[in-house]
């Protein structure tokens, strides 16, 4: 019935509703959505509660992305309010969309989940799948399921194809099945080209990138017994190497590197003094979506995982340090 409903027989208002500090499945797999529903004549808008990192300003379509803020709260409260549905993509949890929450639990339109995390709470059509690397491949499965596939052009699956690309670490993760390399093969057979993308993801870093990165790296502290590395950014930090959003992507991947290392975090004081934002990553079967659930209010995936504590940084990495003991089997004998 829900399919039927978006077929396009009838013109729907759609909003699709990313989650704060979208990254490259959130907005790859939204502007992906965009274009297809476009395609069935819908009215669609894409809203974020925050902003992005640079690095994405080339995605087709990037200019339908309104981000929300003081300014423009009239107009975004209009659009929860009027639309048929709000498409949640790429995350199930709604503490991950700020001031937003507000608009989203009062407004009428159906819910729809589309989004690959563990552990959803209920809306009122659920298209999910936490076995699957990245929300852009549930995109895939929905256009499929609609029997569209056909309506996949080289803009489409551009998108799809980053989606796929940052949330599989460009194809290394666990998460990666033969799956992802069927999409990934059908995407490149529309006619995208893979290494100019790569190139405007990878290789398009200010300097100022690499110096916050080495910082970090200057920092990371290993702790044997526990096959745990750690490290962090603080405030003076960002000052120093002009942070804009999205520069300590991909810091907490170093850590994972060394040999034995199971668990890594990245603490991250992005504004003065707290909250810390956490990042967590493992590998095998230490899960950072439990842990991260139970001490840092957040969640994820069982091998990638972030949350958010409102203490010090200090304070934050002291209480980090006085919980990993308790795993102490977990990471020793983790495999
Ligand atoms: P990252 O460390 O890149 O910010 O996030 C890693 C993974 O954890 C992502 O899949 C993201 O969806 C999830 N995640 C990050 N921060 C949070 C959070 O505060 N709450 C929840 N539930 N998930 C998070
Ligand atoms: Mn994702």
């Amino acid at each position: 019935m829900f399919y039927y409903n978006i077929s396009g027989i009838e013109k729907r208002k759609i909003v699709l509703l990313l989650h704060k500090n979208p990254d490259g499945d959130a907005l790859g797999s939204s502007l992906a959505l965009l274009f297809y529903f476009r395609k069935l004549n819908h009215d669609v808008d894409i809203i974020s509660p925050t902003e992005y990192s640079d690095s994405f300003n080339w995605l087709p379509g990037i200019k339908n992305v309104l981000i929300f803020s003081k300014k423009n709260e009239d107009l975004v409260k209009k659009k929860f309010f009027n639309s048929d549905y709000i498409f949640l993509i790429d995350f199930n949890n709604i503490s991950r969309i700020n001031n937003l929450k507000k608009f989203f639990l009062y407004s009428k339109a159906k819910k729809i989940l589309i989004d690959h995390h563990l552990s959803p709470i209920s809306f009122d059509f659920m298209f999910f799948d936490p076995n699957v690397a990245s929300t852009s491949i549930m995109i895939f499965r929905f256009i499929s399921k609609m029997n569209n596939l056909d309506k996949i052009d080289n803009e489409i699956a551009t998108c799809l194809y980053v989606g796929l690309m940052t949330d599989t670490g460009y194809f290394r993760f666990p998460s990666v099945t033969s799956e992802t390399h069927f999409v990934a093969g059908k995407l490149m057979k529309i006619g995208i080209n893979i290494n100019l993308i790569y190139n405007k993801l990878q290789e398009t870093y200010h300097i100022n990138k690499l110096k916050l990165l080495s910082i970090a790296l200057n920092k990371l502290k290993i702790i044997n017994k526990y096959r745990t590395t750690y490290t962090s950014i603080d405030y003076l930090d960002t000052k120093l190497c002009s942070y804009k959003i999205g520069d300590t992507e991909g810091i907490i991947n170093y850590g994972l590197k060394i040999k034995n290392v199971v668990f890594s975090a990245f603490f991250f004081e992005e504004k003065k003094d707290f909250p810390i934002k956490i990042s967590f990553r493992s590998k095998g079967n230490f899960d950072v979506n439990l842990f991260s659930r139970k001490y840092f209010g957040g969640g994820g995936h069982k091998n990638a995982s972030g949350g958010i504590l409102d203490k010090s940084l200090p304070e934050t990495i002291e209480y980090f340090l006085k919980i990993i003991p308790i795993y102490y089997h977990n990471l020793m004998f983790s495999i």
